[in-house]
């Protein structure tokens, strides 16, 4: 595959563990919010003393709230079609799966969709669909729900922001959904290893690993500079995936002088109608998944850290000390999932099995419980901080304050339109702690906010 060298991963999978003087100084960069070599990061990666990974689990923690503060920022899913001409085994959505009810939502459909997103208290859209032999088709077809999606008032809420993960484009057709107003593009390369993905994706438009890879550089071309990456974690060794995104970052970095917004850490959930995806051949334990995601935070510290309702609760929680950033709630993996309140796994229209299906309550409740501020915030993306602009504040670490207040603002506003009088009283009282945490300035910002929100007024930010 391009920009991947299979020897030099194996070699620094393979590699003796490093010194404790090496580690010591690769934590010391770290803290540093440096970004970090692939074999340096491979070193870490390769740990195994449980002292050593405590120390890269306490620096993941710090370089997160070093960079973001104590915010972690909420989106949710919506899939709009899962009628698919690709072959991809482990997504129950493979053209050649006759067990899943497929679906392609109407505009219509989409709206109402989307009102029960807002009236439940979502700003963040992450927008999915499968693809079809057409991409004119589809991108048209794209732009008409985006422009949907933005259309859909529920009160004073709309929806702040649209993400979308898509197959690859066009650089022409990129631009089209730039111009509609999406904020990141997202597209996993599923695997790095080319005879994996060559094995798995048969025929389909998805058969081509380096055009699937080429996306990003597209996506970029086409000023798309807000962009997010991921292996499907399960399909080939941890390690080596981990290395090779590491890699072609290092390749974005070089070309267009810029890494992804955000970095997703996916794993393979079983998938109607796919063997493949209860596979455990290349599993990986818990321990070893954080581990993972710690040194993604280490390696790439100003990335912003998504991890889906694929994990457990649990899982989730441990993470958020960990470094990820973002996090997705109530989530329907299915078009149309959100009319029914039933247990999603059940039925056949899904992509795989999800293993948090809390509600929105519940998941910012253990939020501030665990001391994180919820965040629907969608600033920089609106005051045109993506891309580079975004990275030259991030990357010293100087995106925290702005986080912190946004948050604060958006949480706030939750809380007087969707929350009781006992969620209230507890969202309130993190608020406090964090307004007593703030500089004098920040504070008189954040109250001056939290005045106009008593007025009225709604989706404000700085
Ligand atoms: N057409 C889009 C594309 O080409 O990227 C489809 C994206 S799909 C809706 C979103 C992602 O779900 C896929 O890229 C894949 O990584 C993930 N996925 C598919 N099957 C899965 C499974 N069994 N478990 C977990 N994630 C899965």
């Amino acid at each position: 595959m391009k920009h991947i060298n299979d020897e030099k991963i194996n070699n620094l999978i393979n590699s003796e563990q490093c010194s404790r003087e090496e580690f010591d100084n690769i934590i010391a960069k770290s803290k540093q919010l440096k970004r970090l070599t692939t074999e340096e990061s491979a070193k870490l990666l390769n740990i195994k003393d449980k002292d050593l990974i405590k120390i890269i689990f306490e620096t993941a923690e710090y370089v997160k709230n070093t960079i973001y503060g104590k915010r972690v920022v909420l989106f949710v899913p919506l899939y709009i079609n899962n009628i698919c001409v690709n072959e991809c085994q482990y997504c129950s959505f493979c053209k050649n799966n006759k067990i899943t009810i497929r679906k392609k939502l109407t505009i219509d459909e989409i709206k109402e969709q989307t009102r029960i997103l807002l009236e439940r208290g979502h700003k963040r859209i992450l927008m999915l669909s499968s693809e079809s032999a057409n991409e004119n088709d589809d991108v048209e077809y794209f732009v008409k729900a985006i422009e949907a999606i933005y259309s859909v008032n529920v009160g004073k809420n709309k929806v702040k922001r649209i993400n979308v993960n898509l197959a690859p484009l066009s650089i022409e057709n990129f631009k089209k959904l730039k111009k509609a107003g999406i904020g990141t593009y997202q597209i996993f390369q599923e695997t790095y290893h080319d005879d994996t993905y060559r094995k798995l994706h048969g025929t389909g438009p998805k058969s081509d690993p380096d055009n699937r890879l080429d996306a990003i550089d597209r996506a970029f071309k086409a000023g798309i500079d807000d962009i997010g990456i991921g292996p499907l974690y399960g399909l080939y060794n941890h390690k080596f995936e981990t290395l090779a995104m590491f890699e072609h970052i290092s390749y974005l970095e070089k070309e267009f002088g810029l890494g992804p917004h955000v970095i997703s850490v996916p794993r393979l959930e079983p998938a109607y109608g796919s063997e493949l995806s209860n596979s455990k051949k290349y599993a990986f334990s818990d321990e070893d998944f954080k581990q993972m995601v710690a040194v993604i935070r280490l390696s790439v510290p100003y990335t912003g850290i998504i991890m889906s309702t694929r994990e457990t609760a649990e899982m989730r929680n441990e993470l958020l000390n960990l470094g990820v950033s973002q996090i997705s709630a109530e989530s329907r993996v299915s078009p149309g999932g959100y009319e029914r309140p039933d247990d999603h796994n059940a039925i056949k229209d899904v992509q795989f099995q999800l293993n948090d299906q809390r509600s929105i309550e519940e998941v910012v409740s253990d939020l501030i419980k665990y001391g994180y501020i919820p965040s629907f915030c969608a600033a920089c993306y609106r005051r045109e901080r993506t891309g580079k602009v975004f990275m030259s504040i991030a990357k010293p670490g100087n995106i925290k304050e702005k986080c912190t207040i946004n948050a604060l603002i958006t949480f706030k506003e939750y809380l007087e339109d969707f929350a009781d009088e006992e969620f209230k009283k507890q969202g309130n009282k993190l608020i406090e702690n964090k307004i007593s945490e703030l500089s004098d300035y920040d504070r008189e910002v954040v109250n001056h906010f939290f005045e106009n929100i008593k007025k009225g007024n709604r989706d404000e930010f700085i």
